[in-house]
């Protein structure tokens, strides 16, 4: 089915962003024309061949480690198309690396079409423009040293080596660079902007092998299929570190989950033990929750938690902070650092910012929300997180059984 332009999704876009992925897309399109010192000849196409066939054979076999990725964390899957990309930049004339990465996203995007979460086609082409002018960048790098090929390079010894690694780190550079002004939203941190070390070292390693790749193809053409091992293992790793950071996380509401909240707490607790500090800590229980539930049914009240969650998050907001879903409607808080008056302000903060939550459900919306918090200090209240909970909970009890709605501190029960 083909959509007609007049609806295409990327009219949608802002327009700065229109205006760039067109004219990323001319470039790309420009640069494969241009003259090369690579001749587009019976070899390099049958290289052309065997790069497009051992993407497709990476991206079909990888299906099933994209399948359990998506159901791990909500981030779209990873792209490791770099492993023939840059092998194409090392060995193949511009023209012939435009149907590369032409080939390669083409089968990507009819991929998504028999998927629920499918890419528009436009987001396709400007993807592939902008891993294509990274290519020609990197391309760039080995015109101007008058390499006209990794087998140039081979022939070069050292200086061939370091001009294969220049040519990756410019495409690394060049891409990350490129992807900015493409992107909707556009965050402040570092880590917004470029991603984690982890999400770069993935990169990074997928260019090595990349440049493996080039180099295979260069000599011993038919060691190529030795790479497709590694790159769908070092798919499935990334794999492994999104299970990760899925299992630290409650589902329903995005806290951490009691374990790791407990894992935090305790290191928390032997620092303040090391360093003579204090750390707070805040039960929290909604108050007749149960109501709600047999009001506006269990989906509303999921809605619900999942809202008190947001506004306990905002009303922490310190980077040491840390809140967890204790289980049903209950939460913890972890304050490290923080004493008596401080934890009180805190506990008083989350109490009215919950007091005063609209949530939407259906056509009404729920209000007059409350909850009891219980708070206890470290060393004050106890010395081990068992002996902290504890007496977070006496003071929640006490907090519930005289009124609810309110904030009780563990050192006011004696
Ligand atoms: P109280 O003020 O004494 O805390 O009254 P309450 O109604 O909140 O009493 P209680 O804490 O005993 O009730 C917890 C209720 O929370 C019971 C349970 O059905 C509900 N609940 C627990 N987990 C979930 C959940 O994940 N989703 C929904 N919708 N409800 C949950
Ligand atoms: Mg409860
Ligand atoms: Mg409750």
């Amino acid at each position: 089915m083909l959509v007609p332009p007049a609806q295409w999704a990327l009219w949608k876009q802002r327009p700065r962003i229109v205006v760039y992925c067109l004219a990323s897309e001319a470039l790309a399109v420009t640069l494969a024309f241009r003259p090369s010192p690579v001749a587009v000849d019976l070899r390099s196409l049958t290289v052309l061949g065997a790069l497009l066939a051992l993407g497709v054979i990476q991206a079909e076999a990888g299906r099933r480690v994209e399948r359990s990725q998506r159901r791990a964390a909500k981030t779209p899957h990873i792209n490791m198309t770099s492993v023939w990309t840059f092998a194409g930049v090392l060995v193949l004339p511009p023209l012939l690396l435009a149907v590369l990465v032409g080939g390669l996203y083409l089968h990507l995007a009819l991929r998504s079409w028999y998927r629920l979460q499918r890419v528009p086609p436009s987001r396709t082409c400007s993807n592939a423009a902008i891993i294509l002018l990274s290519c020609y960048a990197a391309q760039a790098v080995l015109d101007l040293t008058d390499v006209a090929d990794v087998r140039a390079a081979v022939t070069r010894g050292w200086t061939g080596a370091w001009l294969v690694a220049a040519a990756g780190a410019t495409f690394f550079v060049v891409n990350a660079l490129l992807v900015l002004p493409a992107r909707r939203i556009v965050g402040r941190s570092v880590v917004e902007l470029f991603g984690t070390w982890s999400d770069n070292g993935l990169e990074a390693a997928t260019l090595c092998l990349g440049a493996l790749n080039g180099l295979a193809l260069a000599t011993l053409p038919g060691m190529v299929v030795l790479v497709l091992p590694p790159v769908l293992l070092l798919h499935r790793s990334v794999l492994v570190k999104q299970l990760e950071a899925a299992a630290q996380r409650d589902e329903k509401t995005g806290l951490y989950t009691i374990r790791r909240w407990r894992a935090l707490t305790e290191r928390a607790l032997a620092d303040a033990e090391r360093h003579g500090g204090t750390v707070g800590l805040l039960m929290l229980d909604l108050d007749h929750f149960k109501q709600v539930n047999d009001t506006y049914g269990h989906l509303a009240g999921d809605t619900v938690l999942s809202s008190t969650a947001e506004a306990i998050v905002s009303a922490v907001r310190g980077r040491d902070d840390a809140v967890g879903r204790f289980g049903g409607e209950e939460f913890v808080v972890l304050l490290p650092g923080t004493g008596r008056p401080d934890c009180g302000a805190v506990a008083e903060r989350i109490r009215r910012a919950i007091s005063v939550l609209t949530v939407p459900v259906g056509q009404s919306s729920i209000t007059d929300l409350s909850v009891s918090i219980g708070v206890a200090v470290y060393p004050q209240a106890g010395r081990s997180l068992q002996d902290l909970l504890d007496a977070a909970d006496a003071a929640l009890y006490r907090a519930k059984e005289t009124g609810r709605n309110k904030v009780v501190h563990a050192a006011d029960l004696r």
